[in-house]
């Protein structure tokens, strides 16, 4: 046995007799297998910058690995208790990281074992003198006619592990690189090393392996790796036959993986990279000829590909590279869903989803039905275009049910480059397809149903207008070539189905409104908001909160409090949500009773026990009732609660309506004066075209103060001279803008004028002209049912927009008393208690009420 002071030999390699130790705790290097370790304590990290990177001969790169059972973060000054036995090894690899942190990785092939028989020096890094263990002269000189008694039994034991292996071998796939590998190696490397080299190829612990290093004799070493190889075996067998329905030929090479346990690691770093690159790339490849992919785009992926087998896999572009070609075969080329169109279930289905939207639903079975009929055409987009929480994302899903395709919503919300549909070109840092791209990627079939919710919230930077992508997306003509710049090549988008939603059509790119068919889903009535409640909100959400309706009831009284006191919306997202809040509240009660009466039955049971009685039964389970207390109870003080009619009380007050993205709305104006010098103070965040009407307005009331007998603070027939005015549109954090409040203005200022407070209950829109007349506005629809929420009574339309009344639910138009004013005559008359005749000696009777 070689003494410390002499130069060891293995394997025609010299090395010195002192060795730094890399105390590791990630693995066990054996000899003969290679093994990756990352390198971040301080004092391997000296051992890399001073002996490995420093050294520049052979020697300096061999270094003693000692596995390390102890945490190395709790390697701090002190030296662990070193394992006894540790691996020489050459290091053939470094490279050096600041990412995450400052370290190293190593590469070492383990060369033969040592032991530790003195340290030498601890820092900067730990150096040992150290004692030979294996000695590889020693067994290839031996013969086997040569061995002596006690050799005849490890003879033995290298035949039969030689056998086993062979064994295993004839179990696995030999096409597959590693598996060849381990062939060659089996026949050309003296049996002696073959305890190392398998224990570090089949599938074994860190313990196990430790067990072999300890393993010094060569009987034991043999006698240690030989259970671990039959344990392979085993596992490979049983496997086999678990999987002996799969004849495929990609479920075959996974078994060798998984079962056989040839990770294809610890061997050598060479044959571990191009082994797995080349088992790798060979299931690529196969899955490349299965996507069944066109021409074109199959061309490019086995140039790719071509590309990727000659990369080192270190390079950055293999990873790169890599990603295209599983991105390309993941893609649906020519998977579809097949279309299974029932229009008579489809309406069933459509009616079951949804309440109410009587028009779009009939709109939606058009579609269908022509899509039945000619499943080529190419019919217009639907975009549904209303304000939130008014089903359209609903009604889109359930257009794709009836389809039976598959659904994906895009959500273009706040996206303003251009990339995010069409994708990064591949020569970017962190490049990735667009989400038209990545929405098939996540359906996996080419004619799913895509939402594209939101297309009036598109932006628009420098990098590009997504809209412009959109157009080339859903332009018919086009869209069958569209051209991700990832990916480089054209993808047919043609089967695809696009649905467009959006809240307003102003925001929309013009040219993308022209592809699309609008389609108006507008706010529901309260009446529709109670029977939406019931039959779909509270339903699912006892579903959502595992309750039952025997477990909860909330009446429709209580459904239409919570829709007018605690939520003021067109749709009905905020009513689903306080709904929630009921159940959330009800299952903490439930739950408490449960638990409640189970400690109840304990006691029962006790104190009965004494008397033999049986438990009396539980009264039957009653559902908890949300009443109006109740409600209170649990969402609090209503936050809508303020009557229209207490804040018209005073002049100067005057209720608008108001049309937002959002619905409807209703909007006081306020208005006061102060003695001054006739200015006109506007404040609430307004846009040009309010103040605009507001000076139009005050224009107007100057040249009729006469008539209506309107005066300044000194009583004069000038309202400004003498007077500063201050106009205010409450909910100051909101920008109003459009000139419908025109009406508004006008009653406002006549009322603070005349010292006479509006009509409580009347609301009223319109623009005005410089000589008295109301102009039409738009959203009155909406408008109205703004206002038949709030309680009012009367509204005030322009006389142009009577026909949109039509448009209005029965109930509603029932509920209100509608004044359609040709001149604004007509709307003093109808906002004032008694009307508000002109005195130029003409009591015009201007007030048509039209109740339709
Ligand atoms: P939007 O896309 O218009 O903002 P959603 O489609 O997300 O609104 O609808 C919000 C919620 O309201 C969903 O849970 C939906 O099922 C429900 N909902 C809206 N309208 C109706 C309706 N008419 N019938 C049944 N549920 C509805």
């Amino acid at each position: 046995m070689a003494t410390g002071s002499e130069d060891l030999v293995y394997g025609g390699i010299k090395m010195p007799s002192r060795l730094p130790l890399l105390l590791t705790h990630e693995g066990v290097l054996l000899p003969g297998s290679t093994v990756r370790f990352s390198v971040d304590t301080p004092r391997n990290m000296h051992l890399v910058k001073h002996r490995l990177l420093k050294g520049t001969s052979l020697q300096s790169t061999i270094i003693g690995v000692i596995p390390n059972t102890k945490d190395p973060s709790k390697e701090a000054d002190e030296i662990p208790t070193l394992h006894k036995i540790g691996t020489a090894g050459i290091a053939v690899q470094v490279v050096g990281s600041n990412w995450p942190k400052p370290h190293y990785t190593l590469l070492i092939t383990g060369l033969c074992r040592f032991s530790v028989s003195s340290l030498l020096t601890e820092r900067p890094f730990i150096l040992a003198e150290v004692e030979q263990l294996d000695k590889l002269e020693h067994y290839t000189n031996l013969t086997p006619e040569g061995v002596e008694a006690e050799d005849g039994e490890l003879q033995e034991l290298s035949q039969q592990f030689y056998q086993t292996a062979l064994q295993l071998l004839g179990m696995l796939d030999v096409s597959v690189p590693v598996v060849a590998k381990f062939r060659r190696l089996l026949d050309s490397l003296p049996k002696e090393t073959l305890p190392d080299v398998v224990a570090s190829m089949i599938r074994t612990s860190n313990k196990e392996k430790l067990q072999v290093l300890d393993a010094v004799a060569l009987e034991e070493r043999f006698k240690t790796t030989l259970p671990m190889l039959t344990r392979q075996i085993e596992g490979l067998k049983l496997l086999q036959k678990t999987r002996k329905m799969m004849p495929d030929p990609e479920k075959k090479v996974l078994s060798v993986r998984e079962g056989g346990g040839f990770p294809g690691r610890h061997f050598n770093l060479n044959v571990e990279e191009e082994d797995d690159d080349g088992d790798d790339t060979g299931s690529l490849e196969r899955k490349v000829h299965a996507a069944k992919m066109p021409d074109a785009p199959l061309r490019v992926c086995l140039k790719e590909l071509k590309r990727l087998k000659k990369m080192p896999q270190s390079m950055p572009e293999y990873a790169l590279t890599r990603n295209y070609l599983d991105l390309m075969v993941e893609l649906p080329w020519s998977k579809s869903t097949k279309d299974c169109l029932d229009i008579r279930a489809a309406r069933t289905l459509l009616d079951i989803d949804h309440y109410a939207m009587d028009k779009l639903k009939r709109r939606v079975l058009e579609y269908l039905a022509v899509k039945q009929l000619k499943p080529t055409l190419k019919g217009p987009i639907l975009c549904f275009v209303g304000p939130p929480g008014v089903g359209k994302t609903s009604v889109g899903r359930s257009i794709a049910k009836c389809l039976g395709r598959e659904f994906h919503r895009i959500a273009l919300g706040g996206i303003c480059d251009q990339s995010d549909i069409r994708g990064h070109r591949r020569t970017y840092v962190g490049s990735m397809p667009g989400r038209i791209i990545n929405g098939l990627k996540t359906v996996a079939v080419n004619n799913p149903v895509f939402l594209l919710d939101e297309v009036d919230k598109l932006g628009k930077s420098l990098q590009g207008d997504p809209a412009a992508a959109l157009l080339e997306v859903l332009d018919p003509e086009q869209n069958h070539s569209f051209t991700d710049h990832y990916l480089n090549v054209t993808f047919d988008l043609s089967q695809v189905l696009f649905i467009a939603t959006a809240n307003t059509t102003a925001t929309v790119p013009p040219a993308l409104l022209d592809r699309m068919e609008v389609l108006q889903v507008p706010g529901y009535t309260q009446e529709e908001k109670v029977e939406i409640s019931h039959r779909h909100l509270i339903p699912h959400q006892l579903e959502q909160h595992g309750l039952s309706s025997q477990q909860l009831h909330i009446p429709p009284d209580t459904t239409k409090d919570i829709i007018n006191r605690y939520t003021r919306e067109a749709g009905v997202r905020s009513l689903e949500r306080k709904i929630g809040a009921v159940c959330r509240a009800v299952a903490v009660k439930i739950a408490e009773g449960q638990t409640d009466s189970k400690t109840e039955e304990v006691t029962d049971r006790l104190t009965q026990q004494g008397e033999n009685a049986v438990p009396l039964a539980s009264p039957p389970v009653m559902p908890i009732v949300i009443d109006n207390r109740a409600l209170k109870d649990i969402l609090g003080a209503p936050p809508f609660d303020l009557e229209v009619s207490e804040r018209l009380t005073l002049p100067g007050v005057a209720l608008g309506l108001a049309w937002t993205p959002l619905g409807g709305e209703i909007m006081f104006v306020e208005a006061s004066r102060t003695e001054g010098e006739g200015q006109l103070t506007l404040t609430g965040q307004l846009g040009d075209v309010m103040k605009e009407s507001a000076h139009l307005a005050i224009s107007w009331l100057r040249a009729n103060s006469k008539r209506y007998q309107l005066t300044n603070m000194s009583g004069g027939p000038d309202p400004l001279e003498g007077t500063d005015i201050h106009l205010h549109f409450p909910a100051g954090a909101v920008t109003k803008d459009g000139p419908s409040a025109g009406v508004t203005i006008v009653t406002c200022l006549t009322s603070l004028f005349s010292g006479r407070p509006v009509r409580s209950d009347v609301a009223m829109t319109g623009e005005i002209t410089l000589r008295g007349l109301v102009l039409p506005v738009g959203g009155i629809k909406d408008k109205v049912l703004a206002a038949h929420r709030a309680g009012v009574k009367r509204v005030v339309v322009p006389r142009r927009n009577e026909k949109d009344l039509e448009e209005l639910p029965a109930n509603v138009r029932d509920d209100l008393d509608f004044v359609a004013a040709a001149d604004l005559d007509q709307v003093l008359n109808a906002a004032f208690d008694g009307g508000f005749p002109g005195t130029d000696g003409v009591r015009r009777d201007a007030r048509l009420s039209s109740k339709l």
